[in-house]
């Protein structure tokens, strides 16, 4: 696990780690190689959480480094001007759910004091899900494309920003206005304003509400 920012939080964020490599609640334990706990910095406002680990990631013990997890990255650098060690990332499941299949809802439940745990530890302000397992769980919605570009609240005052999987992104290649893409970079141009927004002191309420007329404006004026 690389983590980033406060020392005090790195320790929390440590202990909730070494639960989840030990863990035993539900049968993944049993064809894991490594849990994928998270990665990356626990002072960051903005947090994003994917379904589960693939095979890279519980080969390496990290989330998102295989091909969906490289195209988070260039997407991060590209669109949102951000580096890997700005943001927190984790999964839904910290266990990679054999064949890679969506995980169950007994296993969802097993894992949800583990991420309960790093979003207190972390105090996000945003938490980005990636895909429709992560949009459920925190929304109950259930279609990706018409939740993503919207503010969900959720406790504590955290708001829900929802947008596509990269994996998914790497099956729908176009770029074409309205495409999965489109959107995606769109989402990450957005995603990129509102951290800096934040790291200057911005409210939430202040910069979602700002983000909402600019979503709109930039999709009006074709994401330029
Ligand atoms: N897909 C996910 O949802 N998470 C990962 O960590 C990798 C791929």
């Amino acid at each position: 696990m690389i983590l980033y920012g406060n020392e005090e939080k790195q320790k929390d964020m440590e202990m909730i780690a070494k639960r989840i490599e030990i863990c035993e609640k539900c049968p993944l334990n049993l064809t894991r190689t490594n849990a994928v706990p998270g990665s990356g910095n626990v002072d960051s406002p903005i947090m994003f959480v994917g379904e589960g680990p693939g095979a890279d990631e519980d080969a390496l013990g990290e989330p998102f480094v295989g091909r969906a997890g490289q195209l988070l990255e260039k997407m991060l650098k590209e669109y949102a001007k951000l580096e890997r060690k700005d943001v927190f990332i984790t999964n839904i499941v910290k266990c990679r759910p054999p064949q890679n299949r969506v995980p169950t809802q007994e296993e969802v439940k097993s894992c949800q004091s583990y991420l309960d745990g790093q979003i207190i530890v972390i105090k996000p302000k945003i938490i980005v899900t990636l895909g429709n397992t992560p949009l459920n769980y925190f929304t109950g919605e259930s279609k990706i494309t018409q939740s993503r570009g919207r503010f969900f609240d959720w406790y504590g005052n955290i708001k829900i920003f929802p947008t596509f999987h990269p994996s998914y992104l790497l099956r729908n290649q176009s770029l074409k206005k309205g495409s999965p893409k489109w959107y995606a970079y769109l989402d990450m141009r957005i995603i990129g304003i509102m951290y800096r927004a934040l790291k200057q002191g911005k409210s939430v309420e202040e910069v979602t509400k700002t983000i909402e007329e600019k979503i709109k404006s930039l999709e009006n004026a074709g994401g330029s």
